[in-house]
């Protein structure tokens, strides 16, 4: 089996080429071809012996991501990709332009076993771990295209990226390597459903990387309705690790908060949020949810949005409304990747 050879740190990548005798130097050089010019072969390394070359082709492989279908926003030019991977999962990925430049919103897996009932990725189940090195395509196959670098990478596509943890914090440190692609910490998002222990664990981490929580009901019963992790790691037992999360690394924690039409919008559900995030050191990020329609689940009017964030900021809880991107191509994750499946699985039942 072919070794996944963008996924190796340059220290893996030094011993894997001493096996065979090659120098160090060799290991750097590779390195630099995957992560800073984003070489998609191994006969892009010309600065390496042919006989290298060659047995680089023989023993190891550069996953690619095959683009499926692509749909580009009239209305703002937000690029959503459905890709395949070399075994044929689907997954997807966005790009939005932002006035400080562009910003990928990335997947971490192939489906998703957390089940939140407002997400169209939780449709299918979980299919597979995404590897580093697919999680790194995800961003250099927009910077190839744009020919432009990609400056925020948020890890909110498909996926739970605390459900694939190990190959997060690789993928976290291979993006941010300072002889790879050297993008700063402070410029990333992890964003997680709720994994509680997880979230202890990467605070410890001592990663300026932002972490950004979903929380979308401030009750632990309607916690419970909308998102079934709730039932395992519960809101006291979420809020402590939240609170440990702030105090280990002194940075300020998003709380994201999806608005659906008559189960968390209302005032009543604005004051159970305020009592449960007074006094933490925390912004929150209102998502107005877009219509899934096999869930029934509404946008709240934008009167109701706007008295609902009105209501977080009278109690001194910074809070903005995601901007909405890409209406006309339906942005929000995992609806392209879910029509596509279905439709993939209709060709293959025929
Ligand atoms: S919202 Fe995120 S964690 Fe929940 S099912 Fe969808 S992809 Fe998974």
């Amino acid at each position: 089996m072919s070794v996944d050879i963008r996924s190796m740190t340059k220290e893996e990548l030094a011993e894997w080429l001493a096996s065979f005798k090659e120098p160090k130097y060799r290991g750097n050089q590779i390195f630099q071809w995957l992560h800073r010019e984003k070489a998609l072969s191994f006969d892009e390394m010309t600065n390496l012996p042919l006989t290298l070359r060659t047995r680089l082709k023989e023993t190891a492989e550069i996953r690619p991501l095959a683009i499926k279908e692509r749909q580009v926003s009239k209305a703002d030019g937000t690029e959503k990709l459905l890709l395949e991977t070399v075994d044929g999962c689907l997954i997807e990925t966005v790009l939005m332009r932002y006035e400080y430049g562009l910003s990928a919103c990335i997947s971490s897996q192939a489906g998703c076993r957390m089940g939140c009932t407002f997400c169209a990725s939780a449709k299918g189940g979980l299919v597979r771990n995404l590897t580093p090195s697919e999680m790194l395509e995800e961003v250099f196959l927009f910077e190839r295209e744009k020919k432009e670098p990609v400056s925020h990478v948020v890890i909110m596509g498909t996926g739970e990226p605390f459900d694939n943890y190990e190959n997060l914090m690789r993928f976290l440190s291979l993006l941010t390597h300072e002889e790879g692609r050297n993008l700063g910490a402070r410029h990333i998002t992890v964003s997680t459903c709720g994994l509680a222990p997880k979230i202890r664990s990467f605070a410890d981490e001592g990663l300026q990387v932002n972490l950004a929580v979903s929380l979308h009901a401030a009750d632990q019963e309607r916690r419970k309705e909308l998102m079934p992790v709730a039932k395992s790691f519960p809101l006291p037992e979420l809020m402590d690790a939240c609170r440990y999360y702030i105090k280990k690394t002194n940075r300020r924690l998003t709380f994201e908060y999806s608005l659906v039409k008559g189960k968390n919008d209302s005032l009543e559900a604005s004051r159970a949020l305020i009592s449960l995030l007074k006094g933490m050191n925390c912004h929150v990020n209102l998502i107005p949810v877009n219509n899934v329609t096999e869930s029934g689940y509404e946008r709240p009017g934008k009167e109701t949005i706007r008295a609902f964030q009105k209501s977080l900021e009278d109690a001194g809880i910074p809070a903005t409304v995601r901007r909405e991107l890409g209406p006309d191509i339906n942005a929000a994750c995992g609806q392209l990747r879910a029509r596509r499946t279905v439709t993939v699985h209709t060709i293959r039942e025929t």
